[in-house]
């Protein structure tokens, strides 16, 4: 079964008279446990059609179909059911809520989730991730590829089966960028999870199995690494 599967998906932003295509169609499949990059310039969609297969923004037009399930036609509430059951998002900037610890601050997606003792899951993830140090510091306590690492932390929490990082390597210096893709791998090859990126550097795109060209909404091309 593939994971994500999209056709002819289109959207559209309107504000007032204007009108923008972010998306004029797309169709594609990524199979399960595939790792792959989208790149192209900046505005050709990338982080519209990250949003989409993630359930963060419905389509205009088309069918977007993940682990089995059509997204695009669940309402709010199934569709935010959905996402803490099954995707788990990484940003550019982390979103870490500043007031709180590490810890906590991957408990929260273990604590929607209802699924017991988060804080021990929280502890063994962080700690996983080379960051036992860091239970207790605040995001402010750290240094950035530390937070980013926090927030990747946060994203699998709850064992998603979809990963989707937006950009998640454009803030930071080369050797923690080079840390952050290693984690996204070995996470990738231990656990089989999909892991779909959006970046613009081809030295983090060199990692995925393919690489997914997007240009002025349309994907123009797929590269086989
Ligand atoms: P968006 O939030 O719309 O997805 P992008 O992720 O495309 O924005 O771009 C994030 C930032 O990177 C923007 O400030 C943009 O100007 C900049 N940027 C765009 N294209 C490139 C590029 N080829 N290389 C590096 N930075 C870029
Ligand atoms: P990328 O991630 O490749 O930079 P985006 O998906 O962010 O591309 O943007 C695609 C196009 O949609 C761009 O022209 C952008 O300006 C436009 N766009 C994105 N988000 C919105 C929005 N919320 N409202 C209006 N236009 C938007």
């Amino acid at each position: 079964m593939s994971s994500v599967l999209l056709e002819n998906v289109k959207k559209v932003y309107r504000n007032g008279q204007e009108e923008v295509w972010a998306l004029k169609g797309i169709s594609l499949k990524i199979e399960k446990g595939q790792m792959v990059a989208v790149m192209g310039p900046s505005g050709s969609g990338k982080s519209t059609l990250l949003h989409i297969i993630g359930g963060i923004d419905y389509p205009t037009e088309g069918k977007v179909v993940i682990n089995g399930l059509q997204i695009d036609s669940l309402n709010d509430k199934q569709l935010s059911k959905f996402r803490s059951e099954n995707i788990g998002f990484v940003f550019q900037f982390h979103y870490l809520l500043p007031e709180f610890t590490a810890l906590e601050n991957v408990m929260i997606p273990i604590q929607i989730k209802g699924e017991k003792n988060p804080k021990e899951k929280a502890s063994d993830i962080l700690k996983k991730f080379n960051l036992q140090h860091r239970l207790n510091h605040k995001p402010s306590q750290m240094s950035g590829g530390e937070q980013q690492r926090v927030a990747i932390a946060r994203a699998v929490a709850n064992d998603p089966s979809l990963l989707i990082a937006d950009e998640p390597t454009g803030n930071l210096d080369s050797q923690n960028a080079k840390n952050v893709i290693m984690l996204f791998k070995h996470l990738n090859e231990s656990k089989g999870m999909t892991i779909i990126i959006a970046t613009h550097d081809i030295e983090i795109a060199k990692y995925c199995k393919y690489i997914y060209y997007m240009r002025d909404g349309m994907l123009v091309d797929i590269e086989k690494v």
